[in-house]
């Protein structure tokens, strides 16, 4: 019988993962039943075997930027097997002919595939697939529960959920708001308890809202849609808003073992409501998109509503006194970045109590804003790497990819990759990472706090910046080997008998 394959494309495998891609399962629950369940190959696992690929499959490869040039080899392979070939993705949502071309797709889903999938599905086993299918953007309503059963046994450490697509802001490093929408889309309560309520009883205890913006209304916007006399886009807002305080308070009635983590503008800090809820609904983390520390950085990204200095020191610190651990994440290579921008970041990382960050170097992205303003001025220069044009950067072979785009106006590409890479060793030395282990009580917490942040470390930092292969092959071992330990810490034991908060509910329906 002719199978469904899902694959997540990924070029470091370390056979565990810290967080599930949520697509994958959204979308074996969007086949649907008739074509028997799919096959699903996560890489970031391990890596596909094509020998499980025969003619006549359907082979569906999600695809953003960083992995579309293994998800391109991937789609050439099962083709070469007698496989249809579909991409969707962000990547392939705006450049469908590439996955034509690169990838030799068959079909390309262009937006949500929640609705569309099985009508995809469908033609290919018929033979008839289109080129291009419009997924576009569905509504909140439509928006499919993942199918949890088929998640591999004791590869994840986190489950995820996504409560919001869209976001209403317009950063220009950013492309969820033109890809999404700046209109939130906001799932209905019930059906997402139904949905965390069934990983709890899988032993699921820590859960990432995978959501684009969770604080998707601000105080401004409400001040705004009040001056302007505009109640009807008031009441809009006011409603969005109680969902988000109703959701919160069904968290809050869960299981106390468990934890959610999402991402939020820090404009939420201007909350003090928002963020009491947060904490009983044991929404405990948040990244929060600091970008840069000055108010001239963060002109550079569009990012006005962003505090700096003292300020953003104290707005980033509300989060922690409400118990809500921040994972700050900086842009490193702005415009106006200095030699000191490195260490001035890290003391304010350290200064503002953040539990995590990240730093990352400005890459322009496609659907950005930010790329669209570079990849005028590359056409110009004319920059190649092996016969292939700098602004298609993706489809360089990874070990030959620049980890910098752009000419600096004061510092070197590789002052500030070295730049980076030291604030990273700064942030996680051991002596700063035992520092901050405070955060938890017992000695085997803050144990399993130092193996966690040094993890993390090591898959985002080495196998990202690092240029020399032996250090990121080193890297991923190491975070293979750790990780394993890792997962242990976060799962629970099983709870199947769990009820779903408010509701007296069988067992989950997607
Ligand atoms: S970076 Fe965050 S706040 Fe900015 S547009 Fe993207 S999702 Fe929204």
């Amino acid at each position: 019988m002719r199978r469904v394959h899902l694959v997540n494309p990924s070029t470091q495998s370390f056979g565990v993962a810290v967080i599930t891609p949520r697509w994958l399962y959204v979308l074996a629950a969007a086949t649907g039943r008739r074509w028997g369940d799919p096959c699903i190959v996560d890489e970031t696992l391990e890596r596909l075997d094509l020998e499980t690929i025969d003619a006549g499959d359907v082979v569906g490869i999600g695809i953003h930027t960083g992995n579309a040039f293994r998800g391109y080899e991937i789609g050439q392979a099962a083709r070469k097997r007698g496989a249809w070939v579909v991409f969707g993705g962000i990547h392939a949502t705006l450049f469908p002919d590439e996955a034509t071309a690169h990838g030799a797709a068959h079909a390309v889903v262009r937006g949500d595939g929640d609705v569309i999938w099985p009508r995809v599905v469908e033609d290919c086993l018929t033979g008839r697939p289109e080129r291009v299918y419009e997924g576009g953007r569905v509504s909140a309503d439509e928006f499919v529960a993942a199918r949890w059963d088929l998640l591999p046994e004791r590869r994840y450490m986190w489950a995820s959920v996504q409560t919001v697509r869209g976001c209403p802001k317009h950063c220009s490093f950013c492309s969820v708001w033109r890809t999404d929408g700046q209109q939130p889309r906001q799932r209905r309560v019930d059906p997402l308890m139904r949905e965390i309520v069934e990983l709890r009883r899988r032993g699921f205890r820590f859960i990432a809202l995978a959501d684009d913006n969770f604080y998707p209304v601000t105080f401004a916007d409400l001040a705004q849609a009040r001056r302007r006399s505009d109640p009807a886009r008031l009441r809009e807002l006011e409603a969005l808003r109680d969902d988000r305080f109703e959701l919160m308070a069904r968290l809050a009635s869960l299981p106390d073992d468990m934890v959610f983590y999402t991402q939020i503008t820090m404009e939420a800090a201007e909350d003090p409501a928002f963020l009491v809820a947060m904490q009983r609904a044991k929404i405990l983390g948040a990244l929060v998109g600091v970008e840069s520390v000055t108010q001239e950085g963060l002109k550079d990204v569009y990012k006005g509503f962003n505090l700096a200095g003292d300020d953003l020191v104290a707005r980033l610190r509300a989060f922690r006194q409400h118990g809500i651990h921040v994972l700050g994440s900086f842009i490193f290579g702005l415009n106006s970045d200095t030699k000191d921008t490195f260490d001035s970041t890290v003391a304010l990382a350290e200064q503002a109590d953040l539990t995590f960050a990240q730093f990352v170097l400005l890459t322009p992205f496609p659907g950005t804003i930010d790329f669209e303003k570079w990849a005028a001025e590359e056409r110009v220069r004319g920059t190649t790497v092996d016969g292939v044009p700098l602004t298609q950067h993706w489809l360089i072979p990874e070990d030959r990819r620049p980890r910098l785009y752009a000419p600096h106006p004061t510092m070197s590409l590789e002052e500030i990759r070295l730049g980076t890479q030291r604030a990273w060793d700064r942030f996680y030395s051991w002596r700063q990472v035992w520092r901050r282990s405070r955060v938890v009580k017992s000695l085997r917490a803050r144990i399993a706090f130092m193996l966690v942040s040094k993890l993390y470390r090591q898959m985002y930092a080495n196998t990202g910046i690092a240029t020399d292969s032996a250090r990121v092959a080193r890297s991923a071992r190491w975070a293979r080997w750790i990780g394993h330990g890792c997962r242990r810490l976060f799962v629970g034991k099983p709870m199947p008998d769990l009820g779903v908060p408010g509701e007296d509910l069988e067992p989950a329906v997607n």
